[in-house]
């Protein structure tokens, strides 16, 4: 069961910045204190920060970044098709092979820049995991 007065304790005085928490996150560290590792490997959320402690592994991103990154290429891709058609004008199966890399290259770099976004603006504003 949660106890809404003793989950207020562990709490942190006054509000979180959630411009400087998202802005940590998109750099991969740790939304409180902007030093400790948010990752292990590639995308694993550390369960808590190395440096301050913050459990960060209770926030759970599932598959929110995943839906973003998708959402964001979809979006590049159609112009990307677009002026690669235009500027190469080269076989229809090169161009596939060539924008087959640049999306998994793209993908690749923003899903790890979306999650760690996204844990950290769960952080900001005290989303966590309450196992539902
Ligand atoms: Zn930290």
């Amino acid at each position: 069961m949660d106890n809404p007065a003793r989950d207020h304790q562990t709490r942190h005085d006054g509000p979180r910045d959630q411009r400087e928490a998202t802005l940590r996150g998109a750099l991969g560290k740790c939304p409180n204190c902007g030093e400790g590792r948010m990752f292990i490997g590639y995308l694993k959320t550390v369960p808590e920060c190395a440096v301050c402690g913050e459990k960060l592994g209770l926030y759970r991103a599932a598959d929110g970044p995943a839906f973003f990154t998708i959402t964001i290429v979809m979006l590049l891709l159609i112009p990307l098709i677009w002026l690669s058609w235009a500027l190469f004008s080269t076989e229809p199966f090169t161009l596939m092979l060539f924008l087959c890399g640049v999306t998994t290259v793209i993908t690749l770099v923003l899903l790890r820049l979306v999650k760690g976004i996204f844990v950290a603006f769960l952080w900001a504003h005290d989303e966590r995991d309450r196992g539902a």
